[in-house]
């Protein structure tokens, strides 16, 4: 078996391996394998990498926006090069299916596109004549250094909506990505350095909670961007604001998707089944309880578990057949299970049931098949979690008003879909919902890179979401100017005086 990988940080422009310290395995998913070692930084590390990104800061704040665009056009054009390699080496340490990994990848680089219309995005406003001979106006100007802490289930994306956009906008960026999937990151900075990125721009420190707390500590550290879940979410907003940085937290979710009884049945039972069930459920904008209105659930039932019964639960990083993969690691993989068990206990009907699931030619992966569990009631615990694995819940409910009710009592608001043929019910829903991200017929309403990703409530804290032009605003901050020019001797100037 080959030795696992290490796992170097870049610090100031050069890759040093860490010894000495704590390390936490990294897992190939499909086969339980052990295929790195992500060495957990500290207060140290994170104070080089700051220190490298203050150092930076001077000479990239004055670099051209234009110039700073020119090497994300490059750089965008080197990752689309290695975009089947990436999309391999998200699949090897996250274990979702190949397609689902070049989605991460895409949706990834539609960030960085994004990003290199910097100049445009970065113009200010101006009025002339606010009033007599006096003119206004505002410019966008860097933070200073700004730090990223990313989850585990997206490792392309997330950290792409992030540093991107940061360093377009003239700041220097330390990213701490999710010691579960460190390598892609790497790859993508190590691509970042080869397009022409000066030194100390991006750094990158890997490292679990100590080193999250040092960005929240460091005095250097203007802004922070967070995802993961809601308990870190909310702590790390308190804090870092607390310390008076800006910080833009998006936290976990729980998703409902309405069927109405009039939605067409093959799109939703179809929509139904991506939402729940791709990435094996660990999306934050996974649609994990479906409510069923009417009569609804008897005509898309039926379908739904044909469909789900079909999905391959197989290796994906061997299998291209593979239509689900594993979850991330072996805890998880049980938990799930225990969820699913405490439901069922409850009186949920499991209607397919991944915890029976077998896949004897990956005898070490960390499976759960895709599970639907019909009878669900508010309180039981597939309910109350968010499971963040393949389990769909099914509520049937009488009416659209319960529906929304139901829907709207969560302590979460990050996505919400509704299926129906009925514009009117389509136009409540959107009005009524608390949610910030909502599907019409769409079961996963993700926003691409050029719309806010636009979590409420405690799916998100913060006032400026991740990605769009909020990202843009997140990263700068503004000055007004206030001008008046006298002729020659009239008023006072300095040099009369
Ligand atoms: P997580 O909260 O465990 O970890 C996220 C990051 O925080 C990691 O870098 C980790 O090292 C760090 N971290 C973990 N525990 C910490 C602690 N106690 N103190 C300080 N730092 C800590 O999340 P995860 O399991 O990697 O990712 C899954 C979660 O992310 C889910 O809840 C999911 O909904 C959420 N998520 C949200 C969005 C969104 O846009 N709202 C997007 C993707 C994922």
């Amino acid at each position: 078996m080959p030795r696992p990988e290490t796992v170097p940080l870049l610090i100031a422009g050069q890759w040093t391996s860490l010894s000495g310290v704590p390390t936490t395995p990294v897992h190939n998913p499909s086969s339980g394998e052990v295929i790195a070692e992500t060495p957990l930084g500290g207060p140290r590390e994170i104070d080089q990498a700051v220190q490298a990104a203050a150092a930076a800061f001077p000479a990239w704040m004055e670099t051209p926006p234009v110039e700073r665009a020119r090497i994300l056009f490059r750089l965008k054009v080197m990752l689309e090069d290695r975009f089947e390699e990436l999309a391999v080496s998200v699949t090897r340490e996250h274990g979702k299916t190949l397609a689902e990994a070049r989605g991460d990848v895409r949706r990834g680089l539609e960030n960085i596109e994004y990003a290199c219309g910097v100049p445009s995005l970065l113009m200010g406003e101006s009025l002339e004549n606010v009033a007599r001979g006096i003119d206004c106006d505002t410019i966008r100007q860097p933070l200073g250094v700004v730090a990223g802490i990313t989850p585990f289930n997206f490792p392309a994306m997330v950290p792409l909506w992030m540093w991107p956009m940061a360093i377009a906008c003239g700041n220097t960026f330390v990213l701490k990505p999710s010691e579960k999937v460190p390598l892609t990151a790497n790859r993508i900075a190590a691509v970042a350095m080869e397009a022409g990125l000066p030194p100390g721009v991006l750094n990158l420190v890997h490292g679990g909670r100590e080193a999250v707390d040092a960005i929240i500590d460091h005095p250097l550290v203007r802004a922070i961007s967070f995802v993961g879940s809601t308990t870190v979410a909310r702590d790390l907003h308190a804090r870092g604001t607390a310390r008076g940085k800006r910080v833009q937290a998006a936290g976990g979710a729980k998703n409902f998707v309405l069927v109405m009884p009039d939605a067409d049945v093959s799109p939703t039972a179809t929509g139904l089944m991506e939402a729940a069930f791709g990435c094996a459920g660990e999306r934050c904008m996974a649609g994990s309880t479906a409510i069923a209105i009417g009569r609804a659930a008897d005509t898309v039932l039926p379908e739904l578990v044909d469909v789900v019964s079909k999905i391959k639960v197989a290796p994906t990083d061997r299998d291209p057949a593979a239509g689900m993969g594993p979850v991330i690691t072996r805890e998880h993989q049980r938990r799930v299970c225990e969820l699913i068990s405490q439901a069922a206990d409850a009186g949920a009907r499991p209607l397919t049931d991944g915890r029976t699931t077998s896949v004897p030619e990956a005898p070490g992966g960390f499976f759960v098949g895709p599970t639907v569990l019909d009878h669900v009631r508010p309180g039981m615990a597939t309910m109350t979690e968010e499971v963040f694995g393949p389990v769909l819940n099914v509520v049937r409910m009488d009416d659209l008003d319960a529906a929304i009710e139901l829907a709207n009592a969560s302590p979460y608001g990050n996505g919400a879909a509704i299926f129906t043929r009925s514009g009117k019910a389509a136009r409540e829903f959107r009005h009524r919902i608390q949610a910030g991200m909502v599907g019409i017929n769409i079961g996963v309403p993700a926003p691409l890179a050029f719309f806010p990703f636009s979590g409420w409530h405690a799916s998100f804290f913060g006032d400026l979401h991740l990605q769009g032009r909020e990202s843009v605003a997140f990263y700068t901050q503004q000055k007004v100017t206030t001008t008046r020019w006298f002729s020659h001797g009239e008023g006072t100037i300095w040099a009369d005086r």
